[in-house]
């Protein structure tokens, strides 16, 4: 089997790697590291594979897909879990609207987004697919968030089985059980990196600080604004609100909407569909007439896109509600540096409509991370026990010190120089 990192094996973003088993190309995944006309894709950008299996709907993971069937894979089909297929047209979308609002050009068409469809053959969880040569790919839960899968190929002859991770989380969260853990006997793991320096607090007890920070705001009067990621991260904070009980009017606006309604769709790949069901009961969509009157006469919780804060109605309520000195905005996901997000966490200033915004607001932050941490990668490596292990999708320095750790504990493990190609 022959293993080729496209360009990006040691970074968060773009994730693509072409693996060659007897006569068969697959590509794991086709990420691309979105940032309007500084968008990186993989590199060299492959052209050719016979088939491309998507892990899950995350553009760092399937942000590529267009641009790659535009040029000549009229016949490749791409694999992916039945939720992945709207959530990564509903995601693609979104980007030519982001590209479009900064006025630049998208990297792809809206015809290319079209003929998507066309080329996806989506497989459920633990269903084996064999392909022409004998080669058997299986997708497995891998916990991140809906629809996410694990990609386990079996190829034909002696080879070992080759599993590759994409994005996972161990231990269950609201949304999701933990990663299925194959019982095959895996030769090599392609494992993602991207907390591998750092743990996540326990589940349960962050869950049930942030519904109480929540219940303690609105019983003094704040309104709580909660800036969320559309996919998965939204919805599972609706869950846990209804969950622990609290009891107040939340409002949910921007592409969080469309991404609730997709997701009651497939809630059959949740944990718990009946829960999700009866918290988004609960839940009001705001229609955008109705922003304006929301928030200052009776405390409630807003969640609202966009989770980093660099656009979506999340802007006009913290500018809106600012000024009742009644807000807390409780952050619930990493903010990356340069964001909107990370500016008002540092120095509690926002950029609105281009200019500098003082925000009146207590800010907290949440880890409500749906990667595995430290000690989850460590013990998803050791159950499955690998021949060989191949550290990637995290920071260079995430990477380097996951494989050398793995080594101190036995195992031949590699943090891949992007663009190497390796021999298994
Ligand atoms: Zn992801």
């Amino acid at each position: 089997m022959r293993l080729e990192f496209l360009g990006a094996a040691r970074e968060v973003g773009r994730s693509c790697v072409r693996v060659t088993t007897g006569e068969l190309e697959v590509l794991l995944d086709a990420g691309i590291k979105f940032a309007g006309k500084n968008t990186a894709f993989p590199e060299p950008e492959p052209l050719h594979a016979d088939a491309v299996v998507v892990s899950h709907c995350h553009l760092d993971h399937s942000g590529f897909l267009p641009k790659f069937f535009s040029s000549n894979n009229r016949k490749t089909p791409y694999m992916c879990t039945p939720p992945s297929e709207p959530l990564i047209e509903f995601l693609l979308q979104d980007t030519i609207k982001i590209t479009e609002s900064r006025k630049q050009k998208p990297y792809f068409g809206a015809r290319d987004l079209r003929n998507l469809p066309r080329f996806c053959h989506p497989m459920a969880y633990r269903r084996p697919y064999v392909f022409f040569e004998g080669t058997e790919l299986e997708l497995l839960d891998a916990g991140h968030v809906l629809g996410s899968a694990q990609a386990l190929i079996r190829p034909k002859g002696k080879d070992k089985p080759l599993l590759y991770s994409g994005d996972i989380k161990l231990v269950q969260s609201k949304m999701h059980l933990g990663a299925d853990i194959p019982s095959d006997e895996i030769g090599t793991l392609l494992v993602e990196s991207t907390y591998a320096l750092r743990e996540h607090p326990d589940r349960p007890t962050l869950e049930r600080q942030f519904c109480a920070d929540v219940h303690n705001a609105l019983a003094d009067g704040y309104s709580v604004l909660v800036p969320s990621f559309a996919v998965g991260r939204a919805q599972e904070l609706l869950m846990i609100l209804h969950d622990n009980n609290v009891r107040a009017q939340v409002y949910l606006d921007g592409m969080a909407q469309s991404a609730t309604e997709l997701a009651m769709e497939y809630s059959s790949y949740m944990r718990d569909a009946r829960s999700f069901r009866e918290a988004v009961k609960m839940v009001h969509f705001v229609s955008e007439e109705k922003r304006r009157r929301i928030g200052e006469n009776s405390p409630c919780i807003i969640v609202a896109t966009a989770g980093m804060l660099e656009g979506g109605p999340i802007l006009s309520y913290v500018k809106r509600l600012s000024k009742t000195g009644k807000l807390k905005i409780f952050l619930t996901g990493f903010q990356v540096p340069g964001t909107n997000g990370r500016k008002l966490v540092e120095t509690g200033v926002l950029r609105i409509d281009g200019k500098p915004f003082k925000v009146n607001a207590e800010v907290r932050m949440y880890d409500f991370s749906a990667h595995a941490g430290r000690d989850e990668l460590f013990d998803y490596v050791e159950q499955i026990n690998p021949e060989k292990v191949f550290c990637m999708h995290g920071e260079a320095e995430s990477c380097f010190t996951f494989a050398e750790q793995l080594k101190q504990r036995g195992f031949d493990a590699v943090a891949p120089e992007p663009g190497s190609v390796h021999e298994v």
